[in-house]
């Protein structure tokens, strides 16, 4: 346990961070590495669980930068075995021999996803920050902010001890996720695209189940989720299995029982599918709501600044947010460091804003036709390289929606999108 302070003396700081996530915590060692004084305040404690299929790019290491991958690298995922309704299987490599693309950003050979355990990779994120000079403060829940013209004043409060921490920041980061209380206190983000998902985490011995069952695979249901997908991912020694509702229409209650059971039947089924032995009464199950990109807004009121989830970074076709929290999380600090505050929105949209958009040109169509883009994309001899490749951002969806609309529309009939013009 660290530090936690009883008495309700005002700590000044020039910036805040609330919520030691992986854009949280980058955020408060990029700033505190800059000569800020910063605080960053978790309400759990850390070590804690985090609902996750924790799988990223490999490129993610060159902003972790000094942050060794031994530390939290479990399995380094080089094939991915797609399947449609647990059937009509196609085990893909990400570098098949010859991989290059003319399109591709950088020019990197060798592509792997990282899958860790949320839990540790976090806790080892959060660490950093602290070396770097921000103070760690875990089991602190913030409970009010108020806005002043000089600054923002912080109510925390110790989830276990009931002691009041009280702050006067210059800034506040509000990294704290999907159902975070930063952007609740503005006026921003109050038309959301909320997609869920649910995990468990499975004990798994290698060499039982499906002979495809790998350390270095990722496996992807598409058929089994309407508008999402499940998955099961490697870890070093248990399975993360999912699924995600990732285009709810309308009709789809928010978070409801009819998704959950969904969600939890495709669970179920995967396992059964693979080969996997489990207890169904034991599986524990877990459910978050995850913010998608749905279009530009502004993402800093005032002294408050939104990163990761709490902006809404969430790609709307794949569903992965690490990378992209990590990044507005440096993204935020900079801005802070160079007292250029009022220009972050713009700097996250220069990242992200392009590229999201085409990602959810193409998630429109890939949530409504998800058969036939099965068919004709997903089991394409190169689409797998390609999705690495953008999940890398080594190829930006920018470049290759034409392209891949291109294509589907040639294999099915070119009228068959008849919807799509952007
Ligand atoms: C089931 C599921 C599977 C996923 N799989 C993947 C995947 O494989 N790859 C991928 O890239 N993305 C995945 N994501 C998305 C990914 O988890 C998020 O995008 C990512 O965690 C965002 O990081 P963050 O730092 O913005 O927020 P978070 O990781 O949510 O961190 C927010 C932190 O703020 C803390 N907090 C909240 N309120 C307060 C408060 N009042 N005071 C103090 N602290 C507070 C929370 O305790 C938490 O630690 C998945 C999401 C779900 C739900």
């Amino acid at each position: 346990m660290r530090f936690r302070k009883r008495s309700s003396n005002m700590q000044n700081y020039d910036v805040v961070v609330c919520g030691a996530g992986p854009s949280g915590a980058m955020a408060a060692a990029e700033a505190a590495r800059s000569g800020l004084k910063v605080a960053l305040l978790e309400k759990q404690f850390l070590p804690r669980h985090k609902t996750c299929g924790g799988g990223m790019p490999m490129v993610i290491q060159t902003v972790l930068q000094d942050l060794a991958p031994e530390a939290f690298v479990e399995s380094d995922v080089t094939h991915m075995r797609h399947t449609w309704n647990f059937a009509d299987s196609y085990l893909a490599p990400i570098n098949p021999p010859g991989s290059g693309d003319p399109l591709r950003v950088t020019r990197r050979d060798r592509l792997s996803l990282w899958m860790v355990q949320r839990s540790i990779f976090d806790n080892a994120l959060a660490e950093r920050a602290a070396q770097s000079g921000a103070e760690l403060r875990d089991g602190l829940a913030v409970r009010s902010l108020e806005i002043e013209p000089d600054g923002v004043t912080i109510r925390a409060e110790g989830v276990k001890t009931g002691s009041e921490f009280l702050a006067k920041a210059r800034y506040v980061i509000g990294a704290d996720g999907a159902n975070g209380i930063t952007v609740k206190s503005t006026n921003l983000r109050k038309d959301r695209a909320i997609a869920i998902a649910m995990e468990v985490e499975h004990p798994h011995h290698w060499g039982d189940g499906h002979v495809e069952l790998r350390p270095d695979v990722a496996h992807l249901e598409y058929g089994a989720v309407k508008r999402g997908y499940g998955w099961i991912f490697p870890k070093a020694d248990h399975l993360n299995v999912g699924a995600g509702l990732f285009r709810p229409d309308q009709k789809d209650a928010r978070g409801g029982r009819e998704i959950r059971l969904q969600l939890q039947k495709t669970i179920f089924d995967y396992m059964d599918a693979l080969g996997v032995k489990y207890d169904r009464d034991a599986l524990k199950f877990h459910a978050h709501p995850l913010p998608t990109w749905s279009g530009k807004e502004m993402l800093h009121e005032g002294r408050i600044l939104l990163v990761g989830d709490a902006a809404g970074l969430i790609n709307p076709l794949f569903g992965d947010g690490i990378f992209h929290a990590v990044k507005s999380g440096i993204i935020a600090a900079q801005c802070l460091s160079e007292d250029a505050a009022d220009q972050y929105t713009d700097r996250i949209h220069d990242e992200f804003a392009a590229n999201f958009d085409a990602a959810l040109s193409l998630a429109k169509v890939f949530y409504q036709w998800t058969g036939v883009c099965y068919k004709y994309g997903v089991k394409y001899e190169r689409a797998t390289r390609i999705a690495t490749q953008l999940l890398c951002g080594e190829l930006l969806f920018t470049n290759m929606k034409e392209r891949a609309l291109r294509r589907l529309k040639r294999s099915v009939g070119a009228n068959f999108f008849p919807a799509f013009n952007s």
